[in-house]
């Protein structure tokens, strides 16, 4: 891609899509008016433009416009769900089950928001190949939990969860459910009548939209129990303060749009097509390859997650620049290198973690990108093991 090299990495961020960048053009000088500008033309055009947006976002999954409250992203969607809901608990419901492999913007989250609100936050385990097992969900299951998160597809190992049968099981214990959705709409159809969900975060650069935006879903009749993360001039009915940012609004919408009906499936099939072509070109000339994660089609089509035998991932990655980007989901904490906490969650030891890379496909990947790919990690990983 523009000379830079091959880009793998669509699950950290996506490129954004020219027809995205054509629809918020306009709003960055000719319409200049500020959305909540209630006493002229231009206010009332910017106001009509985002109102599309949060309905384009609607639509992707089946909520309402007045459902739907944008946020810079889904750190922030994840962070407004998981406060929101701690800050008004009522007293009986004290504790907040995860999955062990959620995203850091809500483990993190999690713990704060319980440890200002007094209350606990429960992990539960996933299997192999990344799934929440309904029963394992259950039997932490009481009446004094407040609310569940589970993530709907993970972006390291792309496993797509069994969102509704996990928030019918939440439900029938009376808490709230919400899933961080933030790698949905690119490997599934995402809708939160069927999936049940209460809360849902969404992010547009996961998508082929701007950076800086994202959205919480918050269905109508649960958001008097969200209390605001921001306050300021009540926007978007008191929950998240502060002007919209109108030309990131109108790209979400578009990219958003461009994610649903029949040309999005084809889409997906082509990129799993590529993704499959990807593991298999590998594991013809480094048979010893491994796919972390599941190996059905509940995975997100773009993913593959590849333990490399006695390689260092960090190494064989860096060898790869400026040629190819993927990354290893290690974690920089406290000055130390931690492995993926969701590769340990599903299994692997620390040196399998550490010998793991994830490559993301996506809309503007070839076939003869793929090749190239292929050939070029073959040949760092061979120099490696003849060092
Ligand atoms: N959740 C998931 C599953 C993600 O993949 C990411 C981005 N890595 C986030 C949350 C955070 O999203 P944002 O960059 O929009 O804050």
């Amino acid at each position: 891609m523009d000379g830079h090299g091959i880009y793998m990495d669509y699950q950290a961020s996506t490129p954004v899509d020219h027809r995205v960048i054509e629809a918020m053009t306009p709003f960055w000088r000719v319409h200049p008016g500020n959305p909540h500008a209630t006493d002229h033309a231009f206010g009332w055009a910017a106001a009509r433009a985002v109102e599309q947006a949060s309905e384009q976002v609607a639509r992707a999954i089946a909520a309402d416009s007045d459902e739907i409250i944008f946020t810079s992203g889904a750190t922030e969607a994840n962070n407004l769900a998981i406060f929101g809901v701690a800050s008004r608990a009522p007293r009986e419901r004290r504790r907040i089950i995860i999955s062990a492999i959620e995203h850091k913007s809500v483990i993190a989250a999690a713990r704060a928001a319980a440890k200002r609100n007094g209350l606990r936050v429960d992990t539960v385990p996933v299997d192999k190949e990344g799934f929440v097992q309904p029963d394992a969900m259950r039997q932490r299951l009481a009446d004094d939990v407040l609310l569940v998160s589970v993530m709907a597809v993970n972006n390291e190992i792309g496993t797509i969860q069994p969102v509704a049968e996990l928030a019918e099981i939440t439900h029938s214990f009376g808490a709230l459910f919400h899933t961080d959705a933030t790698q949905a709409l690119t490997a599934c159809d995402f809708d939160v009548q069927r999936m049940n969900a209460d809360l849902a975060s969404l992010s547009a650069h996961k998508l082929y939209g701007p950076k800086g935006i994202g959205a919480l879903f918050i269905r109508r009749d649960v958001q008097q129990r969200v209390e605001p993360l921001i306050y300021g001039g009540g926007q978007q009915h008191g929950l998240r303060a502060g002007t919209l940012p109108v030309p990131l609004c109108i790209g979400f919408g578009t990219a958003v749009n461009l994610l649903v009906g029949p040309s999005a499936d084809q889409e997906r099939q082509r990129i799993q097509d590529l993704r499959d072509t990807f593991v298999n070109q590998l594991r013809k000339v480094m048979p010893p390859i491994q796919l972390n994660g599941p190996r059905t089609s509940r995975r997100h089509p773009g993913n593959a997650n590849i333990y490399f035998p006695g390689i260092e991932a960090d190494v064989l990655l860096a060898s790869l620049q400026p040629h190819i980007a993927a990354s290893t989901g290690s974690a920089c904490t406290s000055g130390t290198i931690e492995p993926s906490h969701v590769l340990r969650a599903i299994g692997l030891s620390e040196e399998e973690a550490n010998a793991s890379i994830r490559f993301g496909i996506g809309r503007n990947t070839t076939h003869n990108e793929v090749t190239q790919a292929v050939e070029k990690i073959t040949q760092s990983i061979r120099r490696q093991e003849t060092r």
